[in-house]
């Protein structure tokens, strides 16, 4: 059932869209990412596989408004200006978009131009995700990274030039060689960049299967050295004003990433391109993950499946639990007819009484439940509990 809005009148659903652009220059040695390199005619027919798939399914999402876009991979920037813009023009002629849409774009320094970052804007991107990881040459060389970190300071000052104010960083802790104090310096020079990027994302280097880290794994920080690394910039962070509102991601208030809220509050989505997830309706589907497949557009649907009630609230909790805002008691009611202690009895005050779950009370809208800075640290153990298998 859809909402009215003030006026009374019945809203569109929300929708997040998601674009997987799978190309990158050189695979990185630590990414299980569905992307690689390709020749300038396979991205120029995927871009063509990709347009044709979203104006195709857009008769399935007519009750829908796209709040946000999301271009990830792979690396987006590695396409065309011109491609970019042929894809949200795309997408701008057959959805309904709404008027104050985010549409994020995941940029690789090694991939940026000036006349690249000035199409994109022009063709509505208004948020830039730039993966640095790390301001050591060192440690971007043992990452196998294509960049290097003056690349990256360059592309920053481009993407500036070119109008780009909401801009996001990805760092990366426990890299092969990594001391507090190369982390320290990392942090330093992102904060201090001008404008400072209004959004980072910090995240833990996983050691993936069928990755050239797996098959020889460097020599890594450990466990303690990892948490220290992790501690050092959840502080830092914090201390220049950025507020964690989940895991792994810190923002200036007002510009957390809208898109990454609709998969933790398990809004509906829909993605594009080979491999992409969607979730409707708590229907969850993925396309298939062969490239010459999709370029010939055949895009077999691999795994659609349709959530049980009890798939529906271990998402809804292992989700919602990654923000710090954490989960809603009154929503968990709403959604499933029963309250949380109903479902996980003694579960929340056991961990609350470990101090690894805070209870809260808010005036507006009940109880919110949500992880401490010490449950943050052991989501894992915390999460598991979640789960009936
Ligand atoms: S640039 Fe990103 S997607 Fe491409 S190989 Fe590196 S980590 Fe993976």
């Amino acid at each position: 059932m859809r909402a009215p809005d003030e006026a009374g009148f019945f809203c569109p659903k929300a929708l997040g869209v998601y674009i997987h652009i799978p190309f990158c220059l050189r695979k990185c040695l630590y990414c299980d990412f569905l992307s690689g390199p390709a020749d300038l005619r396979v991205q120029e027919r995927y871009v063509n596989a990709l347009c044709r798939e979203i104006r195709e399914e857009s008769t399935k999402y007519r009750g829908y408004r796209v709040e946000t876009v999301f271009l990830g991979g792979g690396t987006p920037s590695l396409l065309k200006g011109e491609q970019i813009q042929r894809i949200l023009g795309t997408l701008y002629g057959c959805y309904h978009m709404a008027g104050r849409c985010e549409i994020s774009m995941e940029m690789n320094p090694g991939t940026a131009d000036w006349e690249k970052l000035t199409v994109f804007r022009k063709a509505g991107v208004n948020r830039l995700s730039i993966g640095l990881q790390s301001a050591s040459d060192d440690e971007l060389k043992a990452l196998g990274r294509i960049h290097s970190s003056e690349d990256f300071f360059h592309a920053y000052r481009l993407a500036a030039e070119a109008g780009f104010t909401n801009i996001n960083v990805d760092l990366m802790t426990g890299i092969p060689g990594q001391t507090p104090e190369s982390c320290q310096d990392t942090l330093e020079k992102v904060v201090n960049l001008k404008p400072a990027p209004v959004h980072i994302s910090a995240y833990s280097l996983i050691i993936e299967e069928g990755t050239p880290f797996y098959e020889s794994t460097p020599p890594l920080p450990g466990e303690e050295e990892e948490r220290k690394l992790h501690e050092m910039t959840r502080d830092f962070l914090r201390g220049q004003g950025y507020f964690r509102y989940e895991i792994s991601n810190y923002a200036k208030p007002g510009f957390a990433c809208r898109h990454n809220q609709i998969y933790w509050q398990r809004g509906d989505y829909a993605g594009f391109g080979t491999g992409a997830a969607s979730l409707i309706d708590n229907v969850r589907f993925t396309n298939s993950r062969n490239l010459e497949s999709y370029l010939n557009n055949e895009r077999k649907r691999t795994d659609c499946q349709h959530l049980s009630l009890s798939e529906q609230m271990e998402e809804f909790m292992f989700l919602g639990l990654r923000m710090t805002e954490g989960i809603s008691s009154r929503q968990f009611l709403k959604n499933f007819g029963k309250t949380i202690d109903q479902v996980y009895p003694g579960i929340i005050d056991k961990f609350c009484g470990q101090g690894l779950l805070q209870r809260r009370i808010s005036h507006k809208d009940g109880e919110w439940i949500s992880l401490t800075d010490f449950g943050m640290d052991v989501s894992n153990y915390v999460m598991a509990e979640f789960l009936f298998t």
